[in-house]
């Protein structure tokens, strides 16, 4: 596996890659990798002849400054992870290689951005499509792969592509979840033993809520229920717990639950999880 840490050099190589006819398949992540980015890579690989993987804890993403610091950083480790898959470029940035100047651009994506992760982390969309846009005008692939897990993320970069023409098929992966249902997350790393058993609350809402909804009972009772339970748990704060539409995120209920996905966003102890269910 080829590593870059400058722009220009990797520009120049895919620009190689790109002559002898090689397709060129994208994944974007900022690190402390485990199976569900490794899954991405995999889900790639049928798409595109020459992978590369990024790792770049974007600063302009984090509302919270205490969150970014204590973002995971795992390098080396990431580099072994990334062998194991065939990863056949990694591209590194430092922040100043990125944003050689603060960024001045914006982004809005109308309501999109404006509710569910949006709302709780105002300018979130806007720095993660800042990021993303740049890396799609460095890297130019063919195909990238983004994680369901971050369902609005998804969505955001899908608006990104369609408005900015960007010629890139993007690929939707499935989350990748631990034995006992909590979605892998880079932040789990930071849960104490305690914390770790009681972060399975996300992923049993979720399928009980998901259940309840085909049996017929009303979102604001599931809803009132999730709050009142996720309330008694010590070391648990919702942030929010709610059911949209799959395709746009539009908050009215107006849809066949079917085509809903639920949604949400909790505190277990420090750490900031957020998870979904397709219903
Ligand atoms: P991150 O490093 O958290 O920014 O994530 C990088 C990419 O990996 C994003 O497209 C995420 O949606 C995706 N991802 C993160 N966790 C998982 C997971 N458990 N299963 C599938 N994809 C994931």
């Amino acid at each position: 596996m080829q590593i870059f840490k400058e722009i220009q050099p990797l520009r120049e190589h895919l620009r190689h890659r790109r002559s002898e006819g090689v397709s060129i398949g994208f994944v974007p992540t900022m690190g402390a990798l485990h199976e569900g980015h490794l899954e991405l890579i995999r889900a790639t690989r049928g798409s595109a002849g020459h992978i590369v993987a990024s790792i770049f804890v974007n600063p302009t993403q984090f509302n919270n400054p205490s969150d970014l610091e204590k973002y995971p950083r795992t390098l080396e480790k990431d580099i072994e992870l990334l062998k194991t898959v065939s990863c056949d470029v990694l591209f590194a940035p430092e922040v100043a290689g990125m944003y050689e100047k603060p960024a001045t651009i914006h982004f809005d994506f109308g309501q999109l951005d404006k509710v569910l992760e949006g709302k709780f982390r105002p300018g979130h969309f806007s720095g993660v499509a800042t990021v993303v846009g740049k890396l799609f005008n460095i890297v130019e692939p063919d195909v990238a792969a983004f994680g369901q897990k971050d369902y609005q993320q998804l969505q955001v970069i899908t608006r990104l592509v369609e408005e900015l023409k960007f010629n890139i098929r993007l690929i939707p992966v499935p989350t990748l979840r631990e034995p006992d249902g909590l979605a892998m997350s880079s932040r789990n790393t930071r849960l104490s033993p305690q914390q770790r058993k009681t972060a399975v609350v996300l992923h049993q809402s979720l399928a009980s809520a998901r259940q309840r909804l085909l049996d017929g009972t009303d979102w604001s009772s599931i809803q009132k229920d999730v709050q009142t339970t996720l309330s008694k748990i010590a070391d648990v704060q919702l942030e929010y717990f709610e059911l949209a539409h799959r395709n746009d995120l539009t908050s009215t209920l107006e849809f066949d639950k079917r085509e809903g996905v639920i949604l949400m966003a909790c505190n277990v102890g420090p750490v900031r999880l957020i998870d979904n269910m397709l219903v």
